[in-house]
């Protein structure tokens, strides 16, 4: 039990996946002397050694505990990443690029898409993507990071796309010299206080004792802490999400070039990805247990595998959704033990990484867990979830698929009521629902909505006070400066050798 305020906590970790190292290395980093910090891991367990496409905001993480990106970007063999493009979602044949930046600029408060639907109008504007430094990018496989100073060059962003069976080695590696305690062992046994039903120890297989004060749940989706023994409800999500499945098959790159984005196709029972990696290529088909079989599953993606097959395709098992708390009394859900809601738009490890920034601006410390904190922790962590989650149907939802039984049953059916009101507000309007934080901001939904074939039925009526040849002439001329930028790019694959070559320079 947590108690006076000058002892440092006792947080011990169970799991040593990228949750367990990303939480122990966080906080043993970023809370020194309000915490100590135990790691149990088990080799003869694992980890799902899948996940790694990234969001831009793995950078902060990266940044904030002093990581150098080019290091940890030479140890994961990882890639850089401008979005994700989409293949055959809202129509088979067409595509279109989730960029993590912007389209435009607002002129007068009024938002870029606006006068791009305005313009469209009048036949008067190219594809939406012509207007983003990050799709144009993406398009051209070039990649060099964003300007510090705004400009058009600052109006994007970037993620990894890193070997999941490295970045926790990493991770360790770098917890272990701050301070961490790792433990390699079996837990088989929980105590718990008689009185609070707090979580006091974990017994390892060999009998050892890790006692503690704080437990992080990492253990993946066992839930072994949060699941098992706090027995916090699941809420599922396949009504809406009904992808539970995924055969995933390494395999080597077809080409000479890196592409600097993840693509995710959609195939008639789910969607496929490839994410490009330095020395590999990752693919996987996540599809619905109820509309295909996991060998024909199998099947698709050695056939679908552009390079040669490095193992065979792995059968991954989950069921959509989350705890309904992701903190309950002293135990703490990070990653898929807290939840899962399949990695279309890479967000799983972004849920783990806002868990621990949660838990790192509420720590307990001084007093025990004040249940207001933990409220507070459970509120945002759900808002998370839901945003992410209403995000992810649109892909399903937005779409006029009607080729398989599949398709039809996403297209049809009935949508969260959060998810309802923002398309209603994009249907009548071309309006997005704003938010100060969390994930998804305007360019997102409006990447989806457009590139997915959803159309507004209006737009901002002010668009039509301006000059639509001025109007369109600004328009060419954004689009010619972003094709001089991209031509000054480096190649994805010549900035990457580029940053390995530096690394291996002496100082
Ligand atoms: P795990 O990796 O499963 O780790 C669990 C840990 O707990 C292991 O160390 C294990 O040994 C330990 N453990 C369990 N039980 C015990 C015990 N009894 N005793 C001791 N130790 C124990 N996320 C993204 O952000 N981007 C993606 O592109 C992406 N793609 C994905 C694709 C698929 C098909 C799936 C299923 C997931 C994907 N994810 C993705 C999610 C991502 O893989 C996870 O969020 C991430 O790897 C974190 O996993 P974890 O650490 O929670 O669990």
């Amino acid at each position: 039990m947590i108690s006076g305020s000058l002892n440092p906590v006792r947080v011990v970790v169970l799991g040593g996946g990228t949750a367990g190292w990303m939480a122990a290395a966080g906080l043993a980093k970023l809370l020194p002397g309000l915490c100590t910090v135990d790691l149990v891991e088990s080799e003869d367990i694992g980890i799902v050694g899948v996940g790694e496409a990234t969001l831009p905001h793995i950078r902060a993480y990266v940044e904030r505990l002093g990581i150098d990106e080019a290091e940890f970007m030479r140890a994961t063999h990882a890639t850089y990443k401008l979005g994700i493009d989409f293949r055959d979602f809202g129509r088979i044949g067409e595509s279109y690029i989730h960029p993590f930046g912007s389209f435009g600029e607002e002129v007068a408060g009024i938002g870029f898409h606006h006068f791009w639907l305005e313009m469209r109008q009048h036949s008067l504007a190219g594809e939406l993507g012509d207007y983003s430094l990050a799709v144009a990018a993406a398009r051209a496989n070039r990649f060099q990071p964003p300007a510090a100073e705004p400009s058009l060059a600052s109006t994007y962003g970037y993620a990894y796309q890193f070997d999941a069976t490295l970045f926790g080695p990493f991770m360790r590696d770098f917890g272990i010299r701050h301070g961490v305690t790792r433990y390699e062992g079996i837990v088989t046994r929980v105590e718990r206080d008689a009185g609070s039903g707090d979580v006091t120890t974990l017994v390892l297989k060999d009998g050892r004792r890790i006692e503690g004060d704080l437990f992080i749940d990492c253990s993946g989706f066992r839930s072994l802490l949060l699941g098992q023994e706090m027995d916090e409800p699941w809420e599922d999500w396949t009504h809406w999400l009904p992808c539970d499945r995924a055969a995933a098959m390494p395999c080597t790159h077809e080409t000479g070039d890196i592409r600097p984005y993840t693509i995710a196709t959609a195939m008639p029972a789910g969607w496929r990805w490839q994410i490009p990696l330095q020395h590999r290529m990752g693919n996987g088909y996540v599809f619905s247990s109820a509309h295909l079989s996991e060998d024909e599953a199998c099947e698709t993606i050695r056939n679908a595998a552009e390079g040669d097959p490095l193992a065979d395709p792995r059968i991954l098992r989950f069921r959509p959704g989350r705890r309904s708390r992701s903190w309950s009394g002293n135990v703490i859900g990070v990653g898929l033990s807290s939840g899962f809601l399949e990695p279309l738009e890479s967000t799983s490890i972004y849920l783990a990484q806002m868990a621990i920034t949660y838990l790192i601006e509420l720590f307990p410390s001084g007093g025990g867990i004040d249940p207001r904190d933990r409220d507070e922790f459970n509120r945002l962590v759900d808002m998370e979830y839901d945003r992410v989650r209403d995000f992810l149907i649109l892909h399903y939802h937005a779409t006029t698929r009607d080729d398989s039984e599949f398709w039809n049953h996403v297209r049809t059916m009935q949508v969260p009521d959060s998810l309802a009101d923002k398309l209603q507000l994009w249907r009548k309007a071309g309006r997005v629902e704003k938010y100060s934080d969390g994930l998804f901001y305007d360019a997102s939904w409006i990447a989806v909505y457009v590139g997915q074939g959803m159309l507004p039925e209006r737009h901002d009526p002010r668009t039509a006070l301006a000059d639509p040849e001025r109007v369109a002439g600004a328009l060419d001329r954004l689009k010619s400066t972003i094709a001089e930028e991209v031509t000054a790019m480096p190649a994805h694959l010549d900035y990457l050798r580029r940053e390995r070559t530096r690394l291996a320079e002496p100082a």
